[in-house]
């Protein structure tokens, strides 16, 4: 996919902008009309600087070179470049109805670096197909990297018709072949369009060479493709970008900033951070260059304060307590694009990037591998080569905060880093099974008045010693009140031990009875008789 110039943030004509906005990438093998497509698209949409085109067909012509359309990527990209950090590269056009912004991924490694950054993240995606070469590997490489990073909204330009003689017959064949391959990896394109794009068949308007093509324009499909809404309902994810203090006002507030994934947080909000379980209330919500705001919601890259001094780090997830939380594991269940040179195998050490997360990681087991251009499934293989997909188990350094791929898209991305490259990437399907958290526990020792507090500790010693975290209380005088601290302590995986006499139990059952509905695992440990 090494289209040129794909990467300079250009300036759009003088009309009025429309607000909405759609981010959309391109793929496609290499020369099959990626960049002459989104050239054409940017002059025959007017969204190119004034002059620009002119300048370039003059340029070409004393240059004795043929006019080409993705030339105006390179010189767009040229005239930008200086002081412009890649991270920002996009490209803008518009239709009369929003903006698109397509994405620098000039390659598999900048498209996932892209789509688990977030800082740019396709919500729609044109594949192009060059009529007279036909469908390439990396058509269906292509096809299925979208397909797995949940990139559902796409449509089918096949290119070039110009050279097959605006012919339906290669256009049927190659649609009919690439659909076939599409619905085996659960994609339906929203079109399949015969298009030219030195030409611009089909890209704006209809095709005189091609009658027989009833269907949508290009810029048609791409106008009914829906922007992917902001998620202020579902439950709160930040991952947390870093940890600064207020210096303006000479207080010791830390602002805790990231931008939200999803759901709303609001002042007065009590905030849990996974996998540390700390928590604090929102004191207030911060934003760059504007006063500070009530609430702030997906999609908003903020910060907050906190009620309480607690030190959390970069690379946990903030959620709300009382909304389902992110799941906390070391091992992964996942599906994985490989691209290194050299395959992803057991026994090397990786970096696996989540969300803001970054940890030591390593390939445990391969359940199966797919082959992305034939999707041909093997077992057995313990390693996985360039180009392939495994289903596998990753395992962790330390435990960090995700989500499934089916409930969070935007938790459950990663990229593996192979050194300092990116190697590969792909989606968490859940926590590989022997590490599915325990639900909290909470143990009630009855104690013997002689040796108060003794039978809960020896049970500390031996928890902590299997790596479990374990709080313990001893409560002779107020079991009750104790419990209800303790129940704030309660998260996954943790052990609240609290030592009681002998007469507290029908203090502490109606409250044992409340944590039990809200899925803490209570145990009695009676006194021996
Ligand atoms: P990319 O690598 O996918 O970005 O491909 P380019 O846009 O650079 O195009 C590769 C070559 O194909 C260039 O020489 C283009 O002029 C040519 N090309 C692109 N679209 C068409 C088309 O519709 N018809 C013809 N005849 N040539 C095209």
């Amino acid at each position: 996919m090494a289209s040129p110039a794909l990467s300079a943030p250009l300036p759009c004509g003088p009309a009025a902008l429309p607000t909405e906005r759609l981010t959309l990438v391109v793929a496609g093998h290499v020369d099959h009309g990626k960049s002459t497509i989104v050239g054409r698209l940017l002059a025959d949409t007017g969204s190119l600087p004034q002059g620009k085109l002119d300048q370039i067909r003059e340029l070409c012509a004393r240059t004795a070179r043929p006019f080409e359309y993705a030339f105006l990527l390179d010189a767009l990209k040229d005239e930008q470049a200086q002081g412009i950090t890649i991270d920002s590269a996009r490209i803008f056009f518009r239709s009369d109805r929003r903006q698109y912004v397509i994405i620098d991924a000039p390659g598999h490694v900048e498209f996932l670096k892209n789509m688990v950054s977030g800082a740019a993240r396709a919500e729609a995606a044109l594949l192009v197909i060059d009529a007279e070469e036909g469908i390439r590997e990396n058509s269906r490489r292509h096809g299925f990297l979208l397909a797995l990073l949940g990139i559902r909204q796409l449509a089918v330009l096949v290119n070039k018709m110009d050279l097959v003689g605006f012919d339906q017959v290669t256009f049927d064949r190659i649609a009919r072949e690439y659909r076939g391959f599409l619905s085996r990896i659960g994609v339906e394109p929203v079109a399949f369009i015969p298009v030219s794009g030195t030409g611009g068949d089909n890209l704006i308007g209809a095709s005189l060479g091609m009658p027989w093509y009833h269907g949508p324009s290009v810029l048609e499909a791409l106008d009914g493709f829906r922007p992917s809404l902001p998620e202020p309902e579902r439950p709160f994810r930040m991952p947390v970008q870093s940890v600064f203090k207020f210096t303006e006002q000479g207080d010791d507030r830390r602002i805790v900033a990231g931008t939200i994934e999803t759901g709303t947080v609001r002042i007065g909000d009590e905030v849990v951070f996974h996998p540390s379980g700390k928590r604090g209330r929102v004191r207030s919500i911060e934003a760059f260059n504007r006063a500070p705001q009530p609430s702030a919601s997906a999609g908003a890259a903020t910060g907050f304060t906190l009620e309480e001094q607690i030190f959390v780090a970069r690379g946990e997830i903030a959620a709300l307590a009382g909304e389902p939380a992110p799941m906390v594991a070391s091992r992964l269940s996942a599906s994985v694009f490989w691209l290194g040179k050299r395959p992803l195998a057991p026994g090397r050490d990786y970096v696996l990037k989540l969300g803001t997360a970054r940890v030591g990681a390593r390939l445990e087991e391969v359940h199966r591998i797919i082959d992305a251009t034939d999707l041909e499934v093997s077992e057995g293989k313990p390693w996985v080569g360039r180009h392939e997909v495994a289903d596998c188990v990753i395992a962790l350094r330390s435990p960090i905060a995700l989500d499934p791929v089916d409930q969070f898209a935007a938790t459950s991305r990663f990229v593996l880093l192979d050194g300092y490259e990116i190697s590969g990437g792909g989606v968490i399907r859940g926590v590989a099974e022997e590490d599915a958290r325990r639900p909290p526990r909470l143990v009630v020792v009855e104690e013997s008045e002689s040796d108060f507090g003794a039978d809960a500790a020896a049970l500390e010693l031996w928890l902590d010693a299997n790596g479990t975290t374990v709080y313990r209380f001893a409560g002779r005088q107020y079991p009750a009140r104790l419990a209800a601290a303790a129940e704030a302590l309660l998260e996954p995986g943790v052990v609240v031990l609290l030592s009681v006499s002998a007469n507290a139990r029908a203090e502490l059952e109606p409250l044992a009875s409340a944590m039990i509905a809200q899925g803490v695992e209570v145990q009695w440990v009676p006194r021996p008789q």
